[in-house]
This record gives structure tokens, C-alpha cells and sequence, in this order.
């Protein structure tokens, strides 16, 4: 059978893998085999989410979906973080895999709650949604899911005693456990910025995650690690770094969807107030122009992103929010040109010069001072993927380290 669970936490503490390894732990005790365990990530753009949008499935065996189900919502009863308005608890239990496509759909579009309690009846699931009962999509979202591609995800989890307080971590060894696993683990480390980022900083019970391409992977790159002792560890098999939740762009972006893009640059990027660079993108697909937007927190991406010239053909993967498309990453197809010439400073006053015409040289616009010539350069941007930083990173994404033939 398979057992659901979703929105438990809040940002004051919990973490619905938390409660589902516990869970595992105490079926495990009471006789029970609990097979696959999986971390589901949903639509990156649900308003609801208290922080990545995940639910988690068990795969048991042994027992009734009964008995199952009853010490699932014992569980949730107990932990859940009943107070916060935002957390909805559900918990679902099926006895075989239902359809994929409410998978689909919770992961790349929108549910609600009402046909969710449909579909459930309709399958026949046992089911408990507590509060608005929101927390049934995830959890029936996370027992319907299928991972054509998947990775995993080692978490290690605080003691109780010390939940609240600062994690205590050897920073180095983080740093010395990516460059041994590098690629196979990804998103420990950001080597650009030096710091530490598969540590989270909340109240949640969360010591480390580790995400890699297999569980040898990530328990080899987590026995290179020194920290307070985990309580406990556990490997969740997961559609994080797959790039799921991207939808081919059909001409039409509705709020909230992700799009995969193929198209050309028609308006050069600019950087505008707050440090957000925009730039103007016409699908192939024909239909409206995009803005797309890199945002301050993607850091140095943005200036791979300020290097794009007008006709460069690339490929966009990012959100759809609030008219313009969030940039997660991007592929340079072809480029316009290989080479640049930058607009000059004026050797007489130092102000900017521009073309005085075809053949002419430069004028500057203050002093009326003219060049003949400026050298060319090499544009600093070549064909190939560019990410946003491991920190700006959504866990749907896929890593450029995992992205060999797309
Ligand atoms: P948690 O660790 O508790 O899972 P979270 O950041 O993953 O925290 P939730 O607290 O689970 O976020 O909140 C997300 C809520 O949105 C859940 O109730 C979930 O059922 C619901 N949800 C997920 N995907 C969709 C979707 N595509 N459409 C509508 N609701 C969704």
C-alpha cells in the first residue's frame, strides 16, 4: 500500500519528512516493511507553501491500509503544527498506485481541494484532510507519482533537545565532501559565494540534506561530514533536480505554470532598480513577446544573463508570475556574433562616445572628441547552459551537472 502525507510544518518548526521517517520508524517497530520512500516536490508556485512545496509517500507492506492509516494520522496528531493557519494536514492511503495524471497535475499546474476529495472517493483511498484539508492534494499528489527520472536526498535530522538552536557544523568539511562527490552530489557547497547551503537555518528539525544521483552517492559524501550527531538519517528517493515541473511553452503562459522556451533575445538586457535584470524574449512559438527577469538573489548569473545581445537564439526555463517569466536557467543556442565592440570612453574627457556613423569612428557626445577605431573583443558568453547560484536554486530544477544531452 502506499501512504500520503502533506502540510504538517510551519516556519516555527516541523518538516513533513520528518514525520513521515518517524512514521517509518515506529511501522518498521511494529512489524511492518516499509519499502520506497519518496520526497515529492509540487508546483514551486503555490502561495500556500510554507517552504519548497513537498509531500512525501511510504511504500508499506504487512498490516491492514487500516491499521496504516490510523498510525499515520496518531502521527500527524501529534506533531502537525495544528496552530499556524497555513497548515492543513492529510494523509491518504491507497492499496495500489493510482493515476499519474493528478501527480501531473498538482506538480505542474493547480488543484483544489474539492477534486481532490472527489478523486479520493472515487478511488476508493482511505483519507483524512485536518483544518481546510489542503494538505489532501499532496498527499494524494505524492502516492499518485511516477519518476521517470529521480534522485535522492539524504536528511539528516536534529535531536529534539536541540531544535531552535544554531546548528553546529565543521564548515570545511561540507567543502572537502562536494569536491569528493562532485558531480554526483550537487547543491552542498556554493563554491562562488564560499558558503555553506544544504544546512537550513529555521526552527525545523532539518541537520543536512544531501542530494545526489544515488544513495551510494549521498551517504559516502554524508560520512565526510562533521556536525552535531544526527539523531537519525533517511534516504528519500525524489523528483527534486529533474526539471518536472517545466511544461513545453505553447505560445500561452498561464500564472503559475513552468515553461521550457525556445526563442531569440529582441531587446538587450538592463539592469533596473533593486539589481533585477530584464530583458525582451519572442517564443518560436510565435504569440506575445516575454520580459523575463533575473533576480538579485541569482547573484552572478545575472551577469551571464546581462551578457545576451539582441538575436541570440536560447532556450529559457523559469515561471510564469505576474506577467513576465522568472528565469531559473538558460541554454545560449546560437549566438548573434562572437565578438563585441564596446562603446569607448573619450581620450579627451573620459565621457561616453558612440558611433559617428558607418566607417566614422566614435564621437564623444560631451566634447565632440572622435576615434578612428576600437578593438574588437570576444563576447564573454559562449553557447551552453547557465544556472542561477545553489542557493537561488528550486528544487525541481535541474542542476547543469545533471543536464548531459538536453
Ligand atoms: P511541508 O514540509 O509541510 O510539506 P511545504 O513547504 O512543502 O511544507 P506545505 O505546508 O505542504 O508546504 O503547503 C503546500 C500546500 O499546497 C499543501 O497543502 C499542498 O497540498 C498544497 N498544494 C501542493 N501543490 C498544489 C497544487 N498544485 N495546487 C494546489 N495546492 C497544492
Amino acid at each position: 500500500m502506499f501512504l500520503g502525507i502533506d502540510d504538517t510544518d510551519s516556519p516555527d518548526g516541523m518538516c513533513t519528512t520528518y514525520l513521515g521517517a518517524m512514521l517509518a520508524e515506529n511501522l518498521r517497530r511494529a512489524g511492518y516493511t516499509v519499502g520506497e520512500m519518496r520526497l515529492i516536490r509540487l508546483n514551486p508556485n503555490v502561495v500556500w507553501k510554507t517552504r519548497g512545496n513537498a509531500a512525501v509517500c511510504l511504500e508499506v507492506t504487512g498490516g491492514t491500509p487500516e491499521a496504516v492509516f490510523d498510525a499515520a494520522c496518531g502521527l500527524v496528531e501529534e506533531f502537525a503544527e495544528f496552530d499556524c493557519e497555513n497548515t492543513n494536514p492529510g494523509v491518504v492511503v491507497v492499496k495500489e498506485r493510482p493515476d499519474p495524471a493528478f501527480y501531473y497535475q498538482a506538480l505542474q499546474r493547480f488543484c483544489t481541494i474539492g477534486e481532490t476529495v472527489r478523486r479520493l472517493d472515487k478511488i476508493g483511498a482511505l483519507y483524512c484532510g485536518y483544518k481546510c484539508g489542503r494538505g489532501l492534494i499532496g498527499a494524494l499528489a505524492a502516492v499518485s507519482s511516477v519518476l521517470p527520472d529521480a534522485t535522492y536526498e539524504l536528511l539528516a535530522y536534529r535531536s529534539p533537545e536541540r531544535f531552535g538552536t544554531p546548528r553546529e557544523i565543521v564548515e570545511e568539511s561540507f567543502f572537502a565532501s562536494a569536491a569528493a562527490t562532485f558531480p554526483h552530489t550537487w547543491d552542498t557547497v556554493d563554491p562562488a559565494a564560499g558558503t555553506v547551503v544544504c544546512v537550513p537555518h529555521g526552527k525545523d528539525p532539518v541537520l543536512y540534506g544531501i542530494r545526489g544521483e544515488s544513495p551510494e552517492w549521498v551517504e559516502a559524501s554524508a560520512a565526510l561530514l562533521l556536525s552535531e550527531p544526527p539523531t537519525f538519517s533517511q534516504i528519500w528517493k525524489t523528483n527534486q533536480g529533474t526539471d518536472a515541473h517545466l511544461l513545453d511553452y505553447d505560445g500561452e503562459p498561464l500564472e503559475g505554470l513552468s515553461y521550457r522556451i525556445d526563442g531569440v533575445v529582441i531587446a538587450e538586457p538592463l539592469t533596473r532598480c533593486g539589481g533585477h535584470v530584464q530583458f525582451l524574449f519572442m517564443p518560436d512559438t510565435g504569440g506575445p513577446a516575454i520580459i523575463v527577469f533575473a533576480f538579485e538573489p541569482t547573484k552572478e548569473f545575472r551577469h551571464m544573463v546581462r551578457r545576451l545581445l539582441s538575436g541570440d537564439r536560447i532556450t529559457l526555463c523559469g515561471s510564469w508570475r505576474k506577467n513576465a517569466l522568472h528565469l531559473e536557467k538558460f541554454r545560449a543556442n546560437t549566438l548573434v556574433t562572437t565578438e563585441v565592440r564596446e562603446s569607448p570612453k573619450c581620450p579627451v574627457c573620459g565621457g561616453r562616445m558612440t558611433s559617428a556613423g558607418y566607417g566614422k569612428g566614435y564621437k564623444c557626445r560631451n566634447c565632440s572628441g572622435r576615434i578612428r577605431d576600437v578593438a574588437v573583443q570576444m563576447r564573454e558568453i559562449t553557447e551552453g547552459w547557465y544556472e542561477v547560484p545553489p542557493d537561488a536554486r528550486r528544487h525541481l530544477a535541474k542542476p547543469i551537472a545533471r543536464m548531459q544531452d538536453d
